[in-house]
């Protein structure tokens, strides 16, 4: 990529010198750009954003910012900001201390200091705060102080390994908000490293799908889930019902149990697939409606109502198959009825196997 800003460059990292925690990882992110690493826990993401900020040293491989490799530069003056899951504020000092330690370390002056911590609290929204000890503020509070000190020294790249672990959904939703906000106000290089895959999907410009120390795929949210290039991704993010078979003549897969399955036109064929559809993209054929490309008939086995949708188990041939239908469909649908459902051949997706 031309226009790559951070550039990690086949990093591997290994701790016990036999298995590797990261094992070979190339990425590319651009200037202002929101990359988000997604993955399960143990599958590198920390050990990943631990190489970049310096408090480990990779096994092999490089790292590049701005085009120089930052392998002999200490942590503490690569200009990297950093935020945790577990807020790490200086319990003995306020609020504007903890923003103001990392510009103390710098030596700027005490004007300077004072009008970068007052910006820093008005852009966290904290501007009446600066008194307070973490002790005194709420989880949501702290962090946002945690975040004002991460870049109150304008680093260049700002990390943050599951920063909103912590808090409770509700919180957690206006904190992703607030972290975008201030993404888009400020234009800093962000890492967020998370395993919440809503929380990937509804902030990143890219997401990295991390499994087992390697990327298996990057790209925006919404072509992860259109088009997960693995089995893998297929089945982290997003909904999913995996169909077993082969592709058999053109534009044919043959299902084991189900059929002949229309695949899209030009859909990649080569070596081992599977079928991935999306229960959400599976619909309940009412009387006079338009048929889908691929239908079936479902026995239901279950309803599960939500109130704005609802969940309907069944099988079809013997497969077992799910879909989630509005609840102005799905409502009239109950256990032991027999019902007509279909997708349209490009809700599918051939997957590597
Ligand atoms: P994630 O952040 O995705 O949960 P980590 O990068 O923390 O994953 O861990 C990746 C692997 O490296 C795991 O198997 C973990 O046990 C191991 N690991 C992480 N940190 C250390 C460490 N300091 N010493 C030894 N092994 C570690
Ligand atoms: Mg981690």
């Amino acid at each position: 990529m031309s226009d790559s800003y951070l550039s990690l460059r086949k990093l591997v990292k290994s701790y016990d010198g036999r298995v590797n925690a990261v094992d070979g990882i190339s990425l590319d992110i651009a200037r202002g750009e929101f990359v988000t690493f997604l993955g399960p826990s143990g599958s590198g993401k920390t050990t990943t954003l631990m190489m970049v900020a310096g408090f480990e040293k990779p096994t092999s491989g490089h790292i590049l910012l701005n085009g120089k490799d930052i392998a002999p530069v200490p942590p503490f003056d690569r200009n990297i900001g950093m935020v945790f899951q577990n807020y790490a504020l200086f319990p003995h000092m306020t609020a504007e201390e903890n923003i103001a330690f990392p510009l103390r370390m710098r030596k700027l002056s005490k004007e300077e200091t004072g009008r970068r911590v007052r910006d820093a609290l008005a852009l966290v929204n904290l501007s009446s705060f600066g008194h307070k000890y973490p002790r005194e503020m709420s989880g949501g509070q702290q962090q946002r102080v945690a975040l004002a000190r991460a870049i109150v020294f304008d680093p260049d790249v700002l990390l943050l390994d599951e920063p909103l672990g912590a808090l409770d959904k509700n919180l957690r939703e206006q904190m992703q908000m607030e972290i975008k906000r201030i993404h888009r106000e400020v234009g800093i290089t962000m890492i967020y490293v998370t395993h919440d895959q809503s929380e990937a999907m509804t902030m990143s410009d890219r997401v990295a799908v991390f499994n087992n120390g390697l990327i298996e795929q990057v790209a925006p949210p919404l072509e992860i889930y259109a088009r997960p290039a693995s089995r893998f991704v297929g089945a982290f993010i997003g909904d999913n019902i995996f169909f077993e078979g082969s592709v058999s003549a053109a534009g044919r897969f043959e299902a084991q149990g189900l059929g002949p399955i229309d695949i899209p036109a030009g859909a990649d064929t080569s070596g081992n697939r599977v079928l991935l559809v999306r229960p959400e993209a599976i619909q309940l054929i009412g009387d006079g409606a338009r048929p889908a490309d691929n239908t079936f008939s479902l026995a239901v086995r279950g309803v599960v109502h939500y109130g704005d949708s609802v969940l309907i188990l069944g099988e079809a041939n013997g497969v077992p198959i799910r879909l989630r239908p509005s609840s102005i469909l799905g409502s009239q649908v109950k256990e032991g009825d027999t019902c007509r459902i279909g997708w349209n051949r490009n809700d599918v997706h051939l997957v590597p196997a």
